[in-house]
C-alpha cells in the first residue's frame, strides 16, 4: 500500500529500493496527493510556510566540459562566451541585496584551474561587502585545493549535482574523459572540506530509467547532502539531444548518436517525477534545503507552485546581468525573465503568497532539528 509505504517512509526516513519504486510508479491520484501533502506537512513542521531565496548569478557560460546534454557545452560553436568580472558581479550583490537576497549563488561553467584566484578573490569580497550574506559555489569539478581556498575565502556552501549515479548512464551522457568516480569524489572532498553540500540529478534525461533513479535515490540517502537540487532535462537546441523527443525522426547526429535509441518513457513523466522525488527526499531529509527549479518552472506555468507543494522551500531567482542572460542557456526557452528574475521579486511574491507561503530574506542556513 502506497499510504502505508509514506508513513514508513516518514517515521524512518528511508525505505528499500522497491519501496522508493513503487512510489515512483504509483498512478493513483489519491496516493500521489498523500505522498505530497505528507512532504508538504513535513516542510511546513520544519520552515513553516517560509520559502527562502537565493540570488542566482551566473558568472560564466565558458566550459571546458562538454556534458552532452547541456547549452554551454564547450564545442557549442552558437553562442557568445562571457566571463563577468568581479566589479559586475559586486553590483548585482548589491543589487540583489537591497531587494532582501541575503545568498547569492555563484554558478558557471568549468573554467581552468587559473580561474582560482578569480573566484576566490570574488568570495573575498563578497564576504567583506556583504557580511551578513551567504554564498553559495556551482562551478562544477575543481582541485581538492580549490574548494578549500574558496571556503577559506568565505564560501560556505557549494551544488554539484551528480546527475546520475549509474556508470553507463553516466557515460551516455558526457564525453569519455568525464567520469563519475571523479563527481562523487568531489562530493565527498566537499564535504570533509566543510561545505553545505548539494547535489542532485535531472529528471527524465537520455537513457535514464527507474532503476538509475532508484540509484540515485539510494545514494543520496547515503551521501546525506544538505542541498538536493532535481529539476526535468530540457533539449537544448546546440546539442547532441537537440531532437531527443521531437516528433520527427532526425538522422544520427555528428557524433554518431541516433537520437531515438534508448528512448524511455521518463521524459513524459518529467513533472509527475520531479514533483515526487521532491516529496521523497522532504521526508527522507526533513531540514534539506531543495529548490524547486527553474528547469520546472520552464516546463511548466505553475511548476514554481507544484515544487513548493510538493515539499521544496527555496526560490533562487535570477541575479545576473540581465544582457547576459541569454548566453547563459542550458536549455531551450530557459525562464530567466518575471518571477524568475531578481526584477519580477514582487510578482514571485503575490504568487507564493496565492498558495499560503511567504518569501523570507534570512540566509536559511542548513540547520538540523
Ligand atoms: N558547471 C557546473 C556543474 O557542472 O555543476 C554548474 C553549471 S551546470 C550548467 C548546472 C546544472 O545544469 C547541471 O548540474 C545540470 O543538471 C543542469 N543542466 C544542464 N543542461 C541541462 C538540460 N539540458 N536540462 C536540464 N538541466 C540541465
Amino acid at each position: 500500500m502506497i499510504t502505508e509505504l509514506v508513513d514508513t517512509l516518514k517515521r524512518e526516513k528511508r525505505l528499500d529500493a522497491s519501496g522508493y519504486r513503487s512510489l515512483l510508479e504509483c498512478c493513483n491520484a489519491d496516493e500521489i496527493s498523500y505522498l505530497h501533502s505528507s512532504a508538504q506537512e513535513t516542510a511546513i513542521g520544519r520552515f513553516g510556510h517560509r520559502i527562502y531565496i537565493r540570488g542566482l548569478i551566473e558568472i560564466t557560460n565558458i566550459c571546458r566540459n562538454d556534458c552532452l546534454y547541456c547549452g554551454i557545452r564547450k564545442s557549442n560553436r552558437n553562442i557568445s562566451r562571457y566571463w563577468l568580472s568581479t566589479d559586475e558581479v559586486l553590483a548585482r550583490c548589491s543589487f540583489g541585496f537591497e531587494r532582501g537576497f541575503r545568498t547569492f549563488v555563484l554558478q558557471g561553467g568549468e573554467m581552468p584551474d587559473d580561474a582560482d584566484s578569480y573566484i576566490e578573490d570574488l568570495c573575498r569580497r563578497i564576504r567583506a561587502g556583504f557580511p551578513d550574506c551567504a554564498i553559495t559555489l556551482s562551478l562544477g569539478e575543481r582541485r581538492e585545493e580549490s574548494y578549500r581556498r574558496f571556503f577559506e575565502a568565505g564560501a560556505t556552501r557549494y551544488l554539484l549535482r551528480h546527475e546520475t549515479h549509474n556508470v553507463s548512464h553516466y557515460s551516455r551522457l558526457h564525453p569519455a574523459e568525464m567520469s563519475l568516480d571523479k563527481r562523487l569524489h568531489c562530493l565527498e572532498t566537499l564535504k570533509s572540506t566543510g561545505y553545505q553540500t548539494g547535489t542532485g540529478i535531472m529528471v527524465g534525461s537520455p537513457y535514464q530509467t527507474m532503476d538509475n533513479i532508484v540509484e540515485d535515490i539510494v545514494y543520496i540517502g547515503r551521501l546525506q547532502p544538505e542541498m538536493i537540487g532535481l529539476g526535468p532535462f530540457i533539449p537544448h537546441k546546440d546539442t547532441v539531444f537537440s531532437g531527443w523527443y521531437s516528433e520527427h525522426q532526425p538522422s544520427a547526429n555528428a557524433e554518431g548518436m541516433d537520437n531515438y535509441s534508448g528512448r524511455t518513457d521518463l521524459y513524459d513523466r518529467r513533472i509527475d517525477l520531479t514533483m515526487k522525488l521532491i516529496s521523497i527526499f522532504r521526508l527522507m531529509f526533513p531540514d534539506a534545503l531543495i529548490p524547486s527549479t527553474t528547469a520546472l518552472a520552464t516546463i511548466s506555468a505553475d511548476g514554481r507552485e507544484k515544487g513548493i507543494l510538493a515539499g521544496a522551500n527555496v526560490l533562487m531567482p535570477n541575479l545576473s546581468p540581465e544582457n547576459i542572460r541569454g548566453d547563459y542557456s542550458l536549455y531551450d526557452g530557459k525562464a530567466s525573465s518575471g518571477a524568475e528574475s531578481a526584477e519580477g521579486l514582487d510578482a514571485l511574491k503575490t504568487r507564493i503568497e496565492r498558495i499560503g507561503y511567504h518569501i523570507v530574506t534570512d540566509k536559511g542556513d542548513y540547520n538540523r532539528k
